[in-house]
């Protein structure tokens, strides 16, 4: 059966590719793309594109009616560690508009709802390494409590209501097409721009802080797989854990100068620090793996190749 997309937050690290890839698989005309500022020439020339804020039921529904939308993928929120700055804006942001989405699916306005949750979830008192999918949850940061609140709200409405919602546990994700957005793990993001540019970089985290990563391709991958399951394979309605490699602001400068040998890194750590020590350094995804058949393509070794060709090919992006 044809779907029609909405994705908001479209013009964000992920929803910039995603929005990029749902429009190959279901033509441009049938994926309409919205935030509250506009995208870059690409997206603002391959489809449809709405400003529209979050926030705001009514708007979104507007949207949902004028196109007959049947599922909306809503990336738009609020990260780690922008939320810590403003906790009370990174609250509203991310549950308003999570609410506001779940209740025009409980209303049958749309069929299926996309909404991404974060390893952030996790706190200091769950098990660091091969987090389970069900363990202790204790977040001491604002994005991870609204992440926790979110799941529930998610699950909630699928009991209750129906709502056929899916979400994944995103771990730190990793791109070059589109920078990221505030969060702890953009470091693994920076870092390859600057030992293009300057051969140099000053990671905000330690050298041996390890934290789950996931190449952007394999995350658009599994946000699309999840989407186009089969509903009864879908067991999780708060959230699936997501993995695909862990490394060290260490290890991944190592791979680096296997490229720019003469690439140096010095350690600075910051506020971001303490959110980092907080989460899950290797994730237990099995639960996805044998749901939904998830399988990761990429590894630290074929990401680093993959990142410095491109933007060796891509250069004005390192302008
Ligand atoms: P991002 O910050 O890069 O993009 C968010 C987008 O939302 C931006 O384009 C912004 O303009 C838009 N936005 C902000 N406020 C809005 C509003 N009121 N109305 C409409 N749009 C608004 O974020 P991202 O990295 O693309 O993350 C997308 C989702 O994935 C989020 O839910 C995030 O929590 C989750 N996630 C991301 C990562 C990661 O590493 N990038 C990791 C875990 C989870």
């Amino acid at each position: 059966m044809s779907e029609t997309i909405l994705i908001i937050g479209a013009c964000g690290q992920i929803g910039i590719e995603l929005t990029e890839k749902l429009r190959v698989i279901y033509g441009n005309e049938n994926v309409i793309a919205s935030d509250i500022r506009e995208g870059n020439e690409n997206m603002m020339n391959s489809g449809p594109f709405e400003i529209v804020d979050a926030t705001n039921k009514d708007r979104i529904l507007e949207v949902v009616k004028k196109y007959e939308v049947t599922q909306v993928y809503l990336m738009a929120a609020m990260l780690s560690a922008t939320a810590e700055k403003f906790p009370q804006k990174g609250w509203e942001l991310n549950m308003t508009s999570l609410l506001a989405v779940l209740d025009i699916a409980k209303d049958k306005h749309i069929k299926r709802v996309y909404w991404p949750s974060s390893m952030a979830v996790f706190g200091s008192t769950s098990p660091k390494v091969n987090t389970p999918q069900q363990t202790i949850m204790e977040p001491t940061t604002v994005y991870g409590i609204s992440k926790v609140a979110g799941e529930h709200w998610c699950n909630y409405y699928h009991e209750k209501y129906g709502v056929d919602v899916r979400s994944i546990r995103y771990p730190g994700i990793i791109s070059w097409k589109t920078l990221p957005g505030g969060g702890t793990t953009d470091y693994a993001v920076d870092i390859y721009f600057e030992a293009l540019k300057k051969g140099t970089f000053e990671c905000f985290l330690s050298e041996e802080t390890r934290l789950p990563m996931m190449y952007m391709d394999d995350a658009i991958e599994a946000t699309i797989k999840i989407m186009q399951a089969d509903s009864d394979t879908i067991k999780t309605r708060t959230s699936y854990n997501l993995a695909a490699i862990s490394f060290t602001p260490k290890e991944i400068a190592e791979e680096i100068q296997k490229y720019i040998p003469e690439f140096t890194i010095t350690y600075k750590p910051d506020y971001r620090q303490n959110i980092a020590d907080s989460w899950p350094q290797v994730i237990d995804d099995s639960a996805a793996r044998k749901d939904w058949g998830w399988k990761h393509k990429y590894d630290l070794s074929s990401m680093t190749q993959d990142i410095i060709t491109s933007l060796k090919e891509n250069s004005n992006l390192l302008a």
